[in-house]
């Protein structure tokens, strides 16, 4: 099963993303590919797949992006190989915006989507200034962009609001079990009780 969870930047969409994927069983990340620059704390092939803009618009013409958006000035994707490799062994969460989690929508069955809001606006500023990541202009651009996403809540099924953290991971944690626990989900595991039965 696919996870997208989408969110305004700052509102602590990686950190719920990892924590999820370090607590529970069979759920992997879908690395990205991006041309943003790598941050110092960043790892090629783990947190994303550094190309150039050049090799993006090729993996975009040759159909290789499940989804794709510009955000924030740079380019990031999806690609339907990473989301094949990984869904090969459990289910896969996509960390991506909210342009993409439509295209998503559009072109998947059964994906679910995940809003994460911070607790206030005031809050998300004060999280991207503490980041230290970002100068003014970016912070800026970033909560303006925040400002139109939020807008798309109503499109997603899921909504966590990320006031505490423990309680945000609790409940990003519950939409994932709950999913699992769907009838048809379920189907494999149901037939060896029935058949028990007979
Ligand atoms: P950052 O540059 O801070 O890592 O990410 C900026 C934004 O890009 C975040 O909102 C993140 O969710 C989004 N993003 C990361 N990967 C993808 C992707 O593959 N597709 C799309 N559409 N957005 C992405």
């Amino acid at each position: 099963m696919l996870f997208v969870v989408s969110g305004p930047s700052g509102c602590g969409k990686s950190t719920l993303v990892r924590r999820v994927i370090q607590e529970m069983d069979d759920v992997h990340f879908s690395v990205s590919h991006t041309t943003r620059k790598k941050r110092p704390t960043e790892e090629e092939g783990r947190d994303y797949y550094f190309i150039d803009g050049h090799k993006f618009q090729d993996m975009v013409r040759n159909g290789r992006m499940l989804e794709w958006a510009e955000v924030h000035g740079h380019f990031y994707g999806t690609s339907r190989g990473e989301v094949k490799k990984k869904s090969a062994s459990g289910d896969v969460l996509l960390d991506i915006d909210v342009q993409g989690a439509a295209q998503v929508r559009e072109r998947t069955k059964k994906t679910q989507f995940i809003f994460i809001l911070p607790p206030r606006f005031q809050e998300l500023k004060k999280r991207l200034e503490q980041r230290g990541e970002d100068d003014e202009e970016t912070i800026a651009r970033r909560l303006k962009t925040a400002q139109k996403e939020i807008r798309h809540y109503s499109d997603f099924d899921y909504i966590v609001i990320n006031d505490k953290l423990e309680q945000a991971v609790f409940e990003c944690k519950a939409v994932v079990t709950a999913a699992r626990c769907r009838m048809p989900v379920r189907q494999k595991e149901i037939l060896p009780v029935l058949a028990s039965f007979s």
